[in-house]
């Protein structure tokens, strides 16, 4: 079998300066590819064209370059917010979002085809895990994005399918690469990476030195009621998650933002409201209240837009910041990993 050449968009410039080397090049070349690939998106070899002939095709010859195909988009009518689906070179979809705020363009991106998580809620998981995504196939889905909008995005969530800490190294090489100042230069305030509560993996990403903002997503105020949806629930309690949480701040001064989606009857009354807010007491953070997408194949609910105000006026007065999360494009195939699906079974029925 042939073996798989190396993937170029997800080396880091010291990496392409040592295999110009290797090609037997002058190093002011890496720059220059590093530039084509990072700042300017290209999508192949043949557009980089201060690059003499011969090298290209030593290029071509030695490397792939990862590009993802757009398979569909859906554009909200009623905010904007468009839905892309991208095709993996090797034939997988994955799922991207572009929403435009008042503050700036915003990207919810993927880091797994699939995930092995299982949380209750959630449609992404529903097949199990595919593979996680490389590096380059994280910041293409920003370059595509970027590309097909024509406006810069100046903040991303990797929030989309996948345990982004279950892809570890890809996604450290990912951070560093889109926040590089020779590529698109997005600061790391801006990116917001969202787990489940991988506690090692925490620990690690606290050392990592970077300052991005960590997203917890807790979804329950008690184990109990967290082992009931989020089965990593029942490796990492809630105890461990939390002290992770402490250190993680202590480390890195970046306040955590804890996710909770509200599922209607299943923790959104006002006492579950008060027993989070006592697990939150005195830690500065932030709470992120998102009503849940329903999904066909489970039965959960959404609240009412009574039983959220309710639940963030108990949390307010117990001293905890909390906001609920504006939805966006609802009328696109809302929850994260559904316009995937659905995408898979209408192909898989013609
Ligand atoms: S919510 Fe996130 S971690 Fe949980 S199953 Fe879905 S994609 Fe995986």
């Amino acid at each position: 079998m042939e073996k798989e050449k190396p993937d170029i968009r997800s080396m880091t410039l010291e990496e392409l300066t040592e295999e110009l080397g290797r090609l037997k090049e002058p190093s002011f070349r890496a720059g220059q590819i590093f530039q084509w690939l990072h700042e300017k998106m290209a999508p192949d070899f043949e557009s980089m064209t201060n690059l003499s002939r011969d090298l290209r095709r030593k290029l071509e010859e030695n490397y792939q370059l990862i590009t993802l195909k757009q398979a569909d988009v859906r554009i909200s009518a009623i905010d904007g917010t468009r839905k892309y689906l991208y095709e993996l070179p090797d034939g997988n979809i994955i799922e991207s979002v572009w929403m435009q705020y008042k503050h700036g363009n915003s990207v919810c991106i993927s880091s797994q085809v699939g995930c092995r998580m299982g949380c209750r809620f959630c449609a992404s998981t529903l097949d199990g895990l595919e593979r996680g995504l490389t590096a380059s196939e994280m910041l293409e889905q920003i370059y595509r994005i970027q590309t097909d909008t024509k406006e810069r995005v100046s903040n991303i969530v990797v929030m989309g399918t996948g345990e982004p800490l279950d892809n570890y190294e890809n996604l450290i090489r990912f951070l560093h690469l889109i926040s590089s100042e020779k590529g698109l230069h997005i600061s790391l305030r801006n990116i917001t990476v969202s787990t489940c509560g991988l506690v090692p993996q925490i620990y690690r990403l606290a050392k990592e030195n970077l300052p991005i903002t960590l997203a917890l997503s807790l979804h329950a105020p008690n184990d109990e009621k967290r082992r009931e949806l989020m089965p990593i629930a029942r490796k990492y309690p809630l105890e461990e998650v939390l002290e992770a949480c402490d250190a993680y701040f202590t480390e890195t001064g970046r306040r955590i933002s804890f996710e909770y989606s509200l599922v209607k009857g299943v923790n959104d009354n006002t006492n579950e409201a008060e027993e989070l807010s006592r697990l939150l007491k005195g830690k500065n953070c932030h709470v992120n209240l998102i009503p849940v997408n329903p999904i066909k194949e489970r039965e959960y609910r959404r609240s009412s837009h009574e039983e959220i105000e309710a639940f963030k006026n108990t949390l307010e007065k117990n001293g905890i910041n909390a906001t609920v999360r504006r939805e966006m494009g609802s009328d696109i195939q809302g929850a994260c990993g559904q316009l995937r699906r659905s995408h898979l079974a209408e192909n898989r029925i013609s």
